[in-house]
């Protein structure tokens, strides 16, 4: 994964690769975020004999990526898990103020009770994230997990303020932002290089 990412943060890598780059990042850290979601057993019949088998719990995850760069990690969430349901979070930075601002919302109406996990690949200021996190509370899920692939510190710190109770997942803690809310050294505007809008 640490090798995928160095990849991804190379400005000499093309549009193509970067989002085959994000999708299997997306894959391999599906495993981490959900390895600690819980299981019961059904019955069922191998071509031997009938067992008792693992087999996630509850009612179908929720897959949230926050748009538009959250998109890209969900390709790669989807193949990992098919079933999941997908929420759809807008929120865009305000360039001057840095501050969250939503402007669409679209989740099934049956969120409580559910796993949610929040898809953003980049951790900077953190105001997209509380912000998403804050909304997705109101829905009353049973989880919320926040994964993301490069982060800020003080991002990580907002964060976790905001919401203590919500884990971070992140496949790497940079050395800081810069007065425009990029992190440093990171990868430059993730939406762009995954979408091509350079
Ligand atoms: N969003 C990005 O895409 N990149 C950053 O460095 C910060 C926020």
């Amino acid at each position: 994964m640490q090798h995928k990412l160095t990849l991804m943060r190379r400005k000499s890598t093309s549009v193509t690769e970067f989002r085959e780059l994000v999708g299997e990042v997306a894959m391999l850290m599906a495993y981490e975020v959900t390895k600690d979601l819980p299981l019961t057993k059904a019955k069922i019949q191998t071509p031997m004999e009938t067992m008792m088998s693992p087999v996630l719990q509850g009612e179908k995850m929720v897959l949230v990526p926050i748009l538009r760069a959250g998109m890209g990690l969900l390709d790669g969430m989807l193949r990992i898990f098919p079933s999941a349901r997908v929420a759809h979070i807008g929120i865009y930075r305000d360039h001057k103020t840095l501050e969250p601002v939503e402007y669409y919302f679209k989740a099934s109406k049956t969120l409580r009770g559910r796993d949610l996990i929040l898809l953003d690949p980049m951790l900077a200021t953190g105001n997209s994230a509380v912000a998403a996190t804050d909304r997705l509370k109101g829905a009353h899920p049973r989880s919320i997990r926040f994964l993301c692939l490069v982060s800020a510190p003080e991002g990580v710190r907002a964060f976790r303020k905001a919401h203590p109770d919500v884990p971070v997942y992140t496949a790497a803690i940079d050395r800081k932002l810069n007065a425009h809310g990029y992190i440093l050294p990171g990868l430059g505007d993730a939406g762009d290089r995954i979408f091509g809008t350079l």
